[in-house]
């Protein structure tokens, strides 16, 4: 692909299939609203918005397939994002297959620690709100602020489904070389998402790194939402010290999020190597 630096990219974003609150075809029409020119929708560990794409052949946009793969690495939640997958080859089914299954057992395992806590009907119910068996722990969330169990989502994740806390549940997800190696093996970049989230100090966060690039990882997200400056500045010297591509995107999952709203980033370091000039 030509590169251009006119050109906006938003290579990170969730709908309906996963805990977005767009379909696709929804948060495709608002990306070009708000300007943007190449999306990757990269939903948690699901492909499934490009199968619902595939009878639509007019898009407003380029689109790059994507997905967010959800990892544990020494105990720690990591979330990494393969792009310019082909969402139909076999490595990205197998590693689709194997994530549905773990998020489906957390479910259960999820359920079953809330009913510890008298809320007997979590399963259920959140499976409604989620509208489908890919379960995450936003749906969760809302289920217990729909009971009244907290007062908002962000409780909801303090006291339960947080880390740390008892639900969170992490040790389902398939390991570092084994996603990098489904995305690899898929045709696609492997990508750190949104490193400055983790809370990792620095010298965990480059001990990450090298994990990841032994691994085959080969970029990390800079640019996440709306990040300041400084974080920007670090994040952007640590992936050229290890020589990875770097990538950007909202972290998008519905309307009214300020601080992620489809194509509205911080600026992207001009001292980086775009992932999109590898493609
Ligand atoms: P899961 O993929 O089921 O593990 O859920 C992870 C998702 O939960 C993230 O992608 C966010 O959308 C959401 N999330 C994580 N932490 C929080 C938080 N503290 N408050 C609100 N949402 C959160
Ligand atoms: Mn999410
Ligand atoms: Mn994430
Ligand atoms: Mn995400």
């Amino acid at each position: 692909m030509t590169a251009t630096a006119s050109l906006k990219y938003d290579l990170h974003c969730h709908t309906t299939c996963s805990d977005g609150s767009l379909s696709p075809l929804e948060l495709i029409q608002r990306a070009a609203e708000q300007g943007v020119d190449v999306l990757s929708i990269t939903d948690h560990d699901t492909a499934l918005a490009y199968q619902q794409l595939e009878s639509t052949n007019q898009l407003p946009l380029k689109i790059i397939p994507g997905i967010e793969f959800s990892t544990v690495w020494r105990k720690i939640n990591i979330h990494i994002v393969g792009l310019n997958i082909q969402p139909q080859s076999d490595a990205l089914k197998i590693g689709v297959t194997h994530q549905h299954q773990a998020r489906k057992e957390r479910a259960e395992r999820i359920a079953e620690k809330l009913t510890g806590y008298g809320f007997n009907d979590a399963l259920d119910r959140t499976s409604k709100i989620a509208g489908n068996d890919n379960i995450g722990r936003p749906h969760f969330a809302q289920y217990l602020v729909e009971i009244g169990a907290v007062s908002n989502i962000k409780q909801a994740f303090k006291k339960f489904l947080g880390s740390g806390k008892p639900c969170d549940i992490k040790q389902l997800w398939a390991d570092l070389p084994q996603t990098i190696e489904w995305i690899l093996d898929a045709g696609g970049t492997p990508v750190l998402a949104h490193p400055a989230k983790y809370k990792l100090t620095r010298t965990k966060l480059l001990a990450f790194l090298d994990d990841f690039i032994a691994a085959g990882g080969q970029g990390m997200e800079v640019v996440s939402g709306k990040q300041i400056p400084s974080v920007t500045r670090d994040l952007a010297s640590i992936c050229r010290q290890k020589n990875l591509y770097a990538s950007c995107g909202s972290d998008f999952h519905q309307p009214g999020q300020d601080w992620a709203e489809l194509g509205q980033y911080s600026t992207f370091p001009a001292d980086c190597e775009p992932v999109w000039d590898h493609w």
